[in-house]
């Protein structure tokens, strides 16, 4: 039977499985939602027919099933040879990828306080797969590690320094399995190599964050101690004036109410008072939906904003790149946002923007641009792959 490695996702009441053969080669994806739920589903991606899972599952439930609805259709042995888990907050212990033991799960939980929706989630999917397959290597993968580079004046906010030594109060950065592999993409299409390379990347999905990356290293990135700082996103608002705190207090909100609306009736759907789904904003906007309209503009200008600031931290641009489900599909947002930019040289191509998918090299800026704009479309899974059969030293 074939080597295989599983890549584990776990959220608050989901679970998302890939899995990989050694040379790369995704042979499936699966998901179970509503874990933990009266109405728990699962499936295999392309597949039509729902996975059973007993009522009430939880994630290790789901995870048993769906690796034997893996193992049934013939997609892997009864064992992965090893499991890569994404894990979102590495805090400032874990600069890469690292094989799990003990001390790496007391770690984790050690940095659950700057994460805690997050990290004890994330947890419970490496406690379910080392149950399951105790003899296999598992592998933890950061989204904070790449942003470990970081100097100094890119990572501490103007507060008193002791809220960085006793508290760890600082930027952090997430989604840096993205931006890293955006490094490695877009050095790859240019024809260099990552440690020459110098890009802007904007990850533009339900969660948003844009990296500026300096000879393949993260040197300053959007998202902040938690991912609510930046760009404006799904449901998230990004930046906002820390003095709204005291003044939604003094009209008598409590703090969990603030939170729940910044995170989660902001963004995208706040102002549009719709979706949060680009796709649909992009519709109603086009049937004359003014709130949708101003949504997106709104969204691109803050983008824009954050493309020049970005550029404070380089010496060099060899690229602007887009991904994420907005910045691989949305011609608009591309368009929009680089409109505002035409002042430092970006200029978008029409044609090619409307069709990036016709060119291989990903590229869709205009002759006049005085710098490449390129697609690129993210990888995560593949990133957490192939660092589970690196640390696991797959024969
Ligand atoms: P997540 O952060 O959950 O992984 P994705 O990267 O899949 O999210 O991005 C989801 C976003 O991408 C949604 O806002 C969705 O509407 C948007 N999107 C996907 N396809 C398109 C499209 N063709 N046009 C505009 N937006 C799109």
């Amino acid at each position: 039977m074939k080597q295989s490695i599983l890549v584990v996702n776990c959220g608050s009441s989901s679970l998302k499985l890939a899995l990989f053969d050694e040379n790369e080669n995704k042979l499936a994806s699966a998901i179970a939602e509503r874990l933990n739920g009266q109405d728990a589903f699962a499936r295999i991606d392309g597949d039509e027919q729902a996975v059973t899972l007993p009522a009430t599952a939880d994630h290790k439930q789901a995870l048993k099933a769906l690796v034997s609805a893996f193992s049934d259709r013939q997609l892997m042995s009864t064992t992965p040879t090893a499991i890569g888990h994404r894990v979102v907050h590495g805090g400032e212990t874990f600069r890469q990828a690292v094989l799990i033991d003990s001390d790496v799960i007391k770690a984790i939980k050690g940095c659950a306080d700057l994460a805690p929706l997050h990290n004890p989630v994330n947890l419970v999917g490496i406690e379910a797969t080392r149950e399951q397959f105790p003899d296999t290597e598992q592998v933890a993968v950061f989204d904070t590690a790449y942003h470990q580079t970081l100097a100094p004046r890119a990572y501490l906010y103007a507060l008193p320094e002791s809220y960085y030594r006793d508290l760890n109060v600082r930027r952090y950065g997430f989604h840096g399995t993205s931006h890293f592999f955006m490094a490695h993409e877009a050095a790859r299409l240019l024809e260099k190599t990552p440690a020459t390379t110098s890009i802007i990347s904007a990850h533009l999905g339900n969660g948003c964050s844009i990296t500026a990356i300096k000879d393949g290293l993260s040197v300053d990135t959007s998202m902040g101690l938690t991912p609510l700082e930046g760009l404006v996103m799904g449901t998230r608002s990004g930046d906002i004036d820390p003095g709204l705190f005291d003044y939604l207090r003094s009209r008598g909100m409590q703090q969990a109410e603030v939170h729940k609306m910044l995170n989660q009736k902001s963004g995208l759907l706040g102002i549009s008072g719709q979706t949060n789904d680009m796709r649909s904003l992009c519709e109603l906007a086009d049937h004359g939906h003014e709130p949708s309209a101003l949504a997106i503009e709104i969204f691109c200008f803050r983008l824009a904003k954050y493309i020049g600031a970005m550029m404070a931290s380089l010496s060099q641009l060899d690229a602007l790149v887009f991904t994420g489900g907005i910045g691989e599909n949305s011609h608009r947002v591309r368009k929009q946002t680089v409109s505002h930019l035409n002042l430092l040289g970006f200029d978008i191509n029409a044609d090619m923007n409307s069709h990036h998918g016709r060119y291989s090299d990903g590229r869709i800026d205009d002759t006049r641009s005085r710098f490449p704009i390129l697609v690129i479309p993210t990888n995560e899974e593949l990133v957490i792959a192939r660092e589970a059969k690196r640390l696991a030293s797959i024969a």
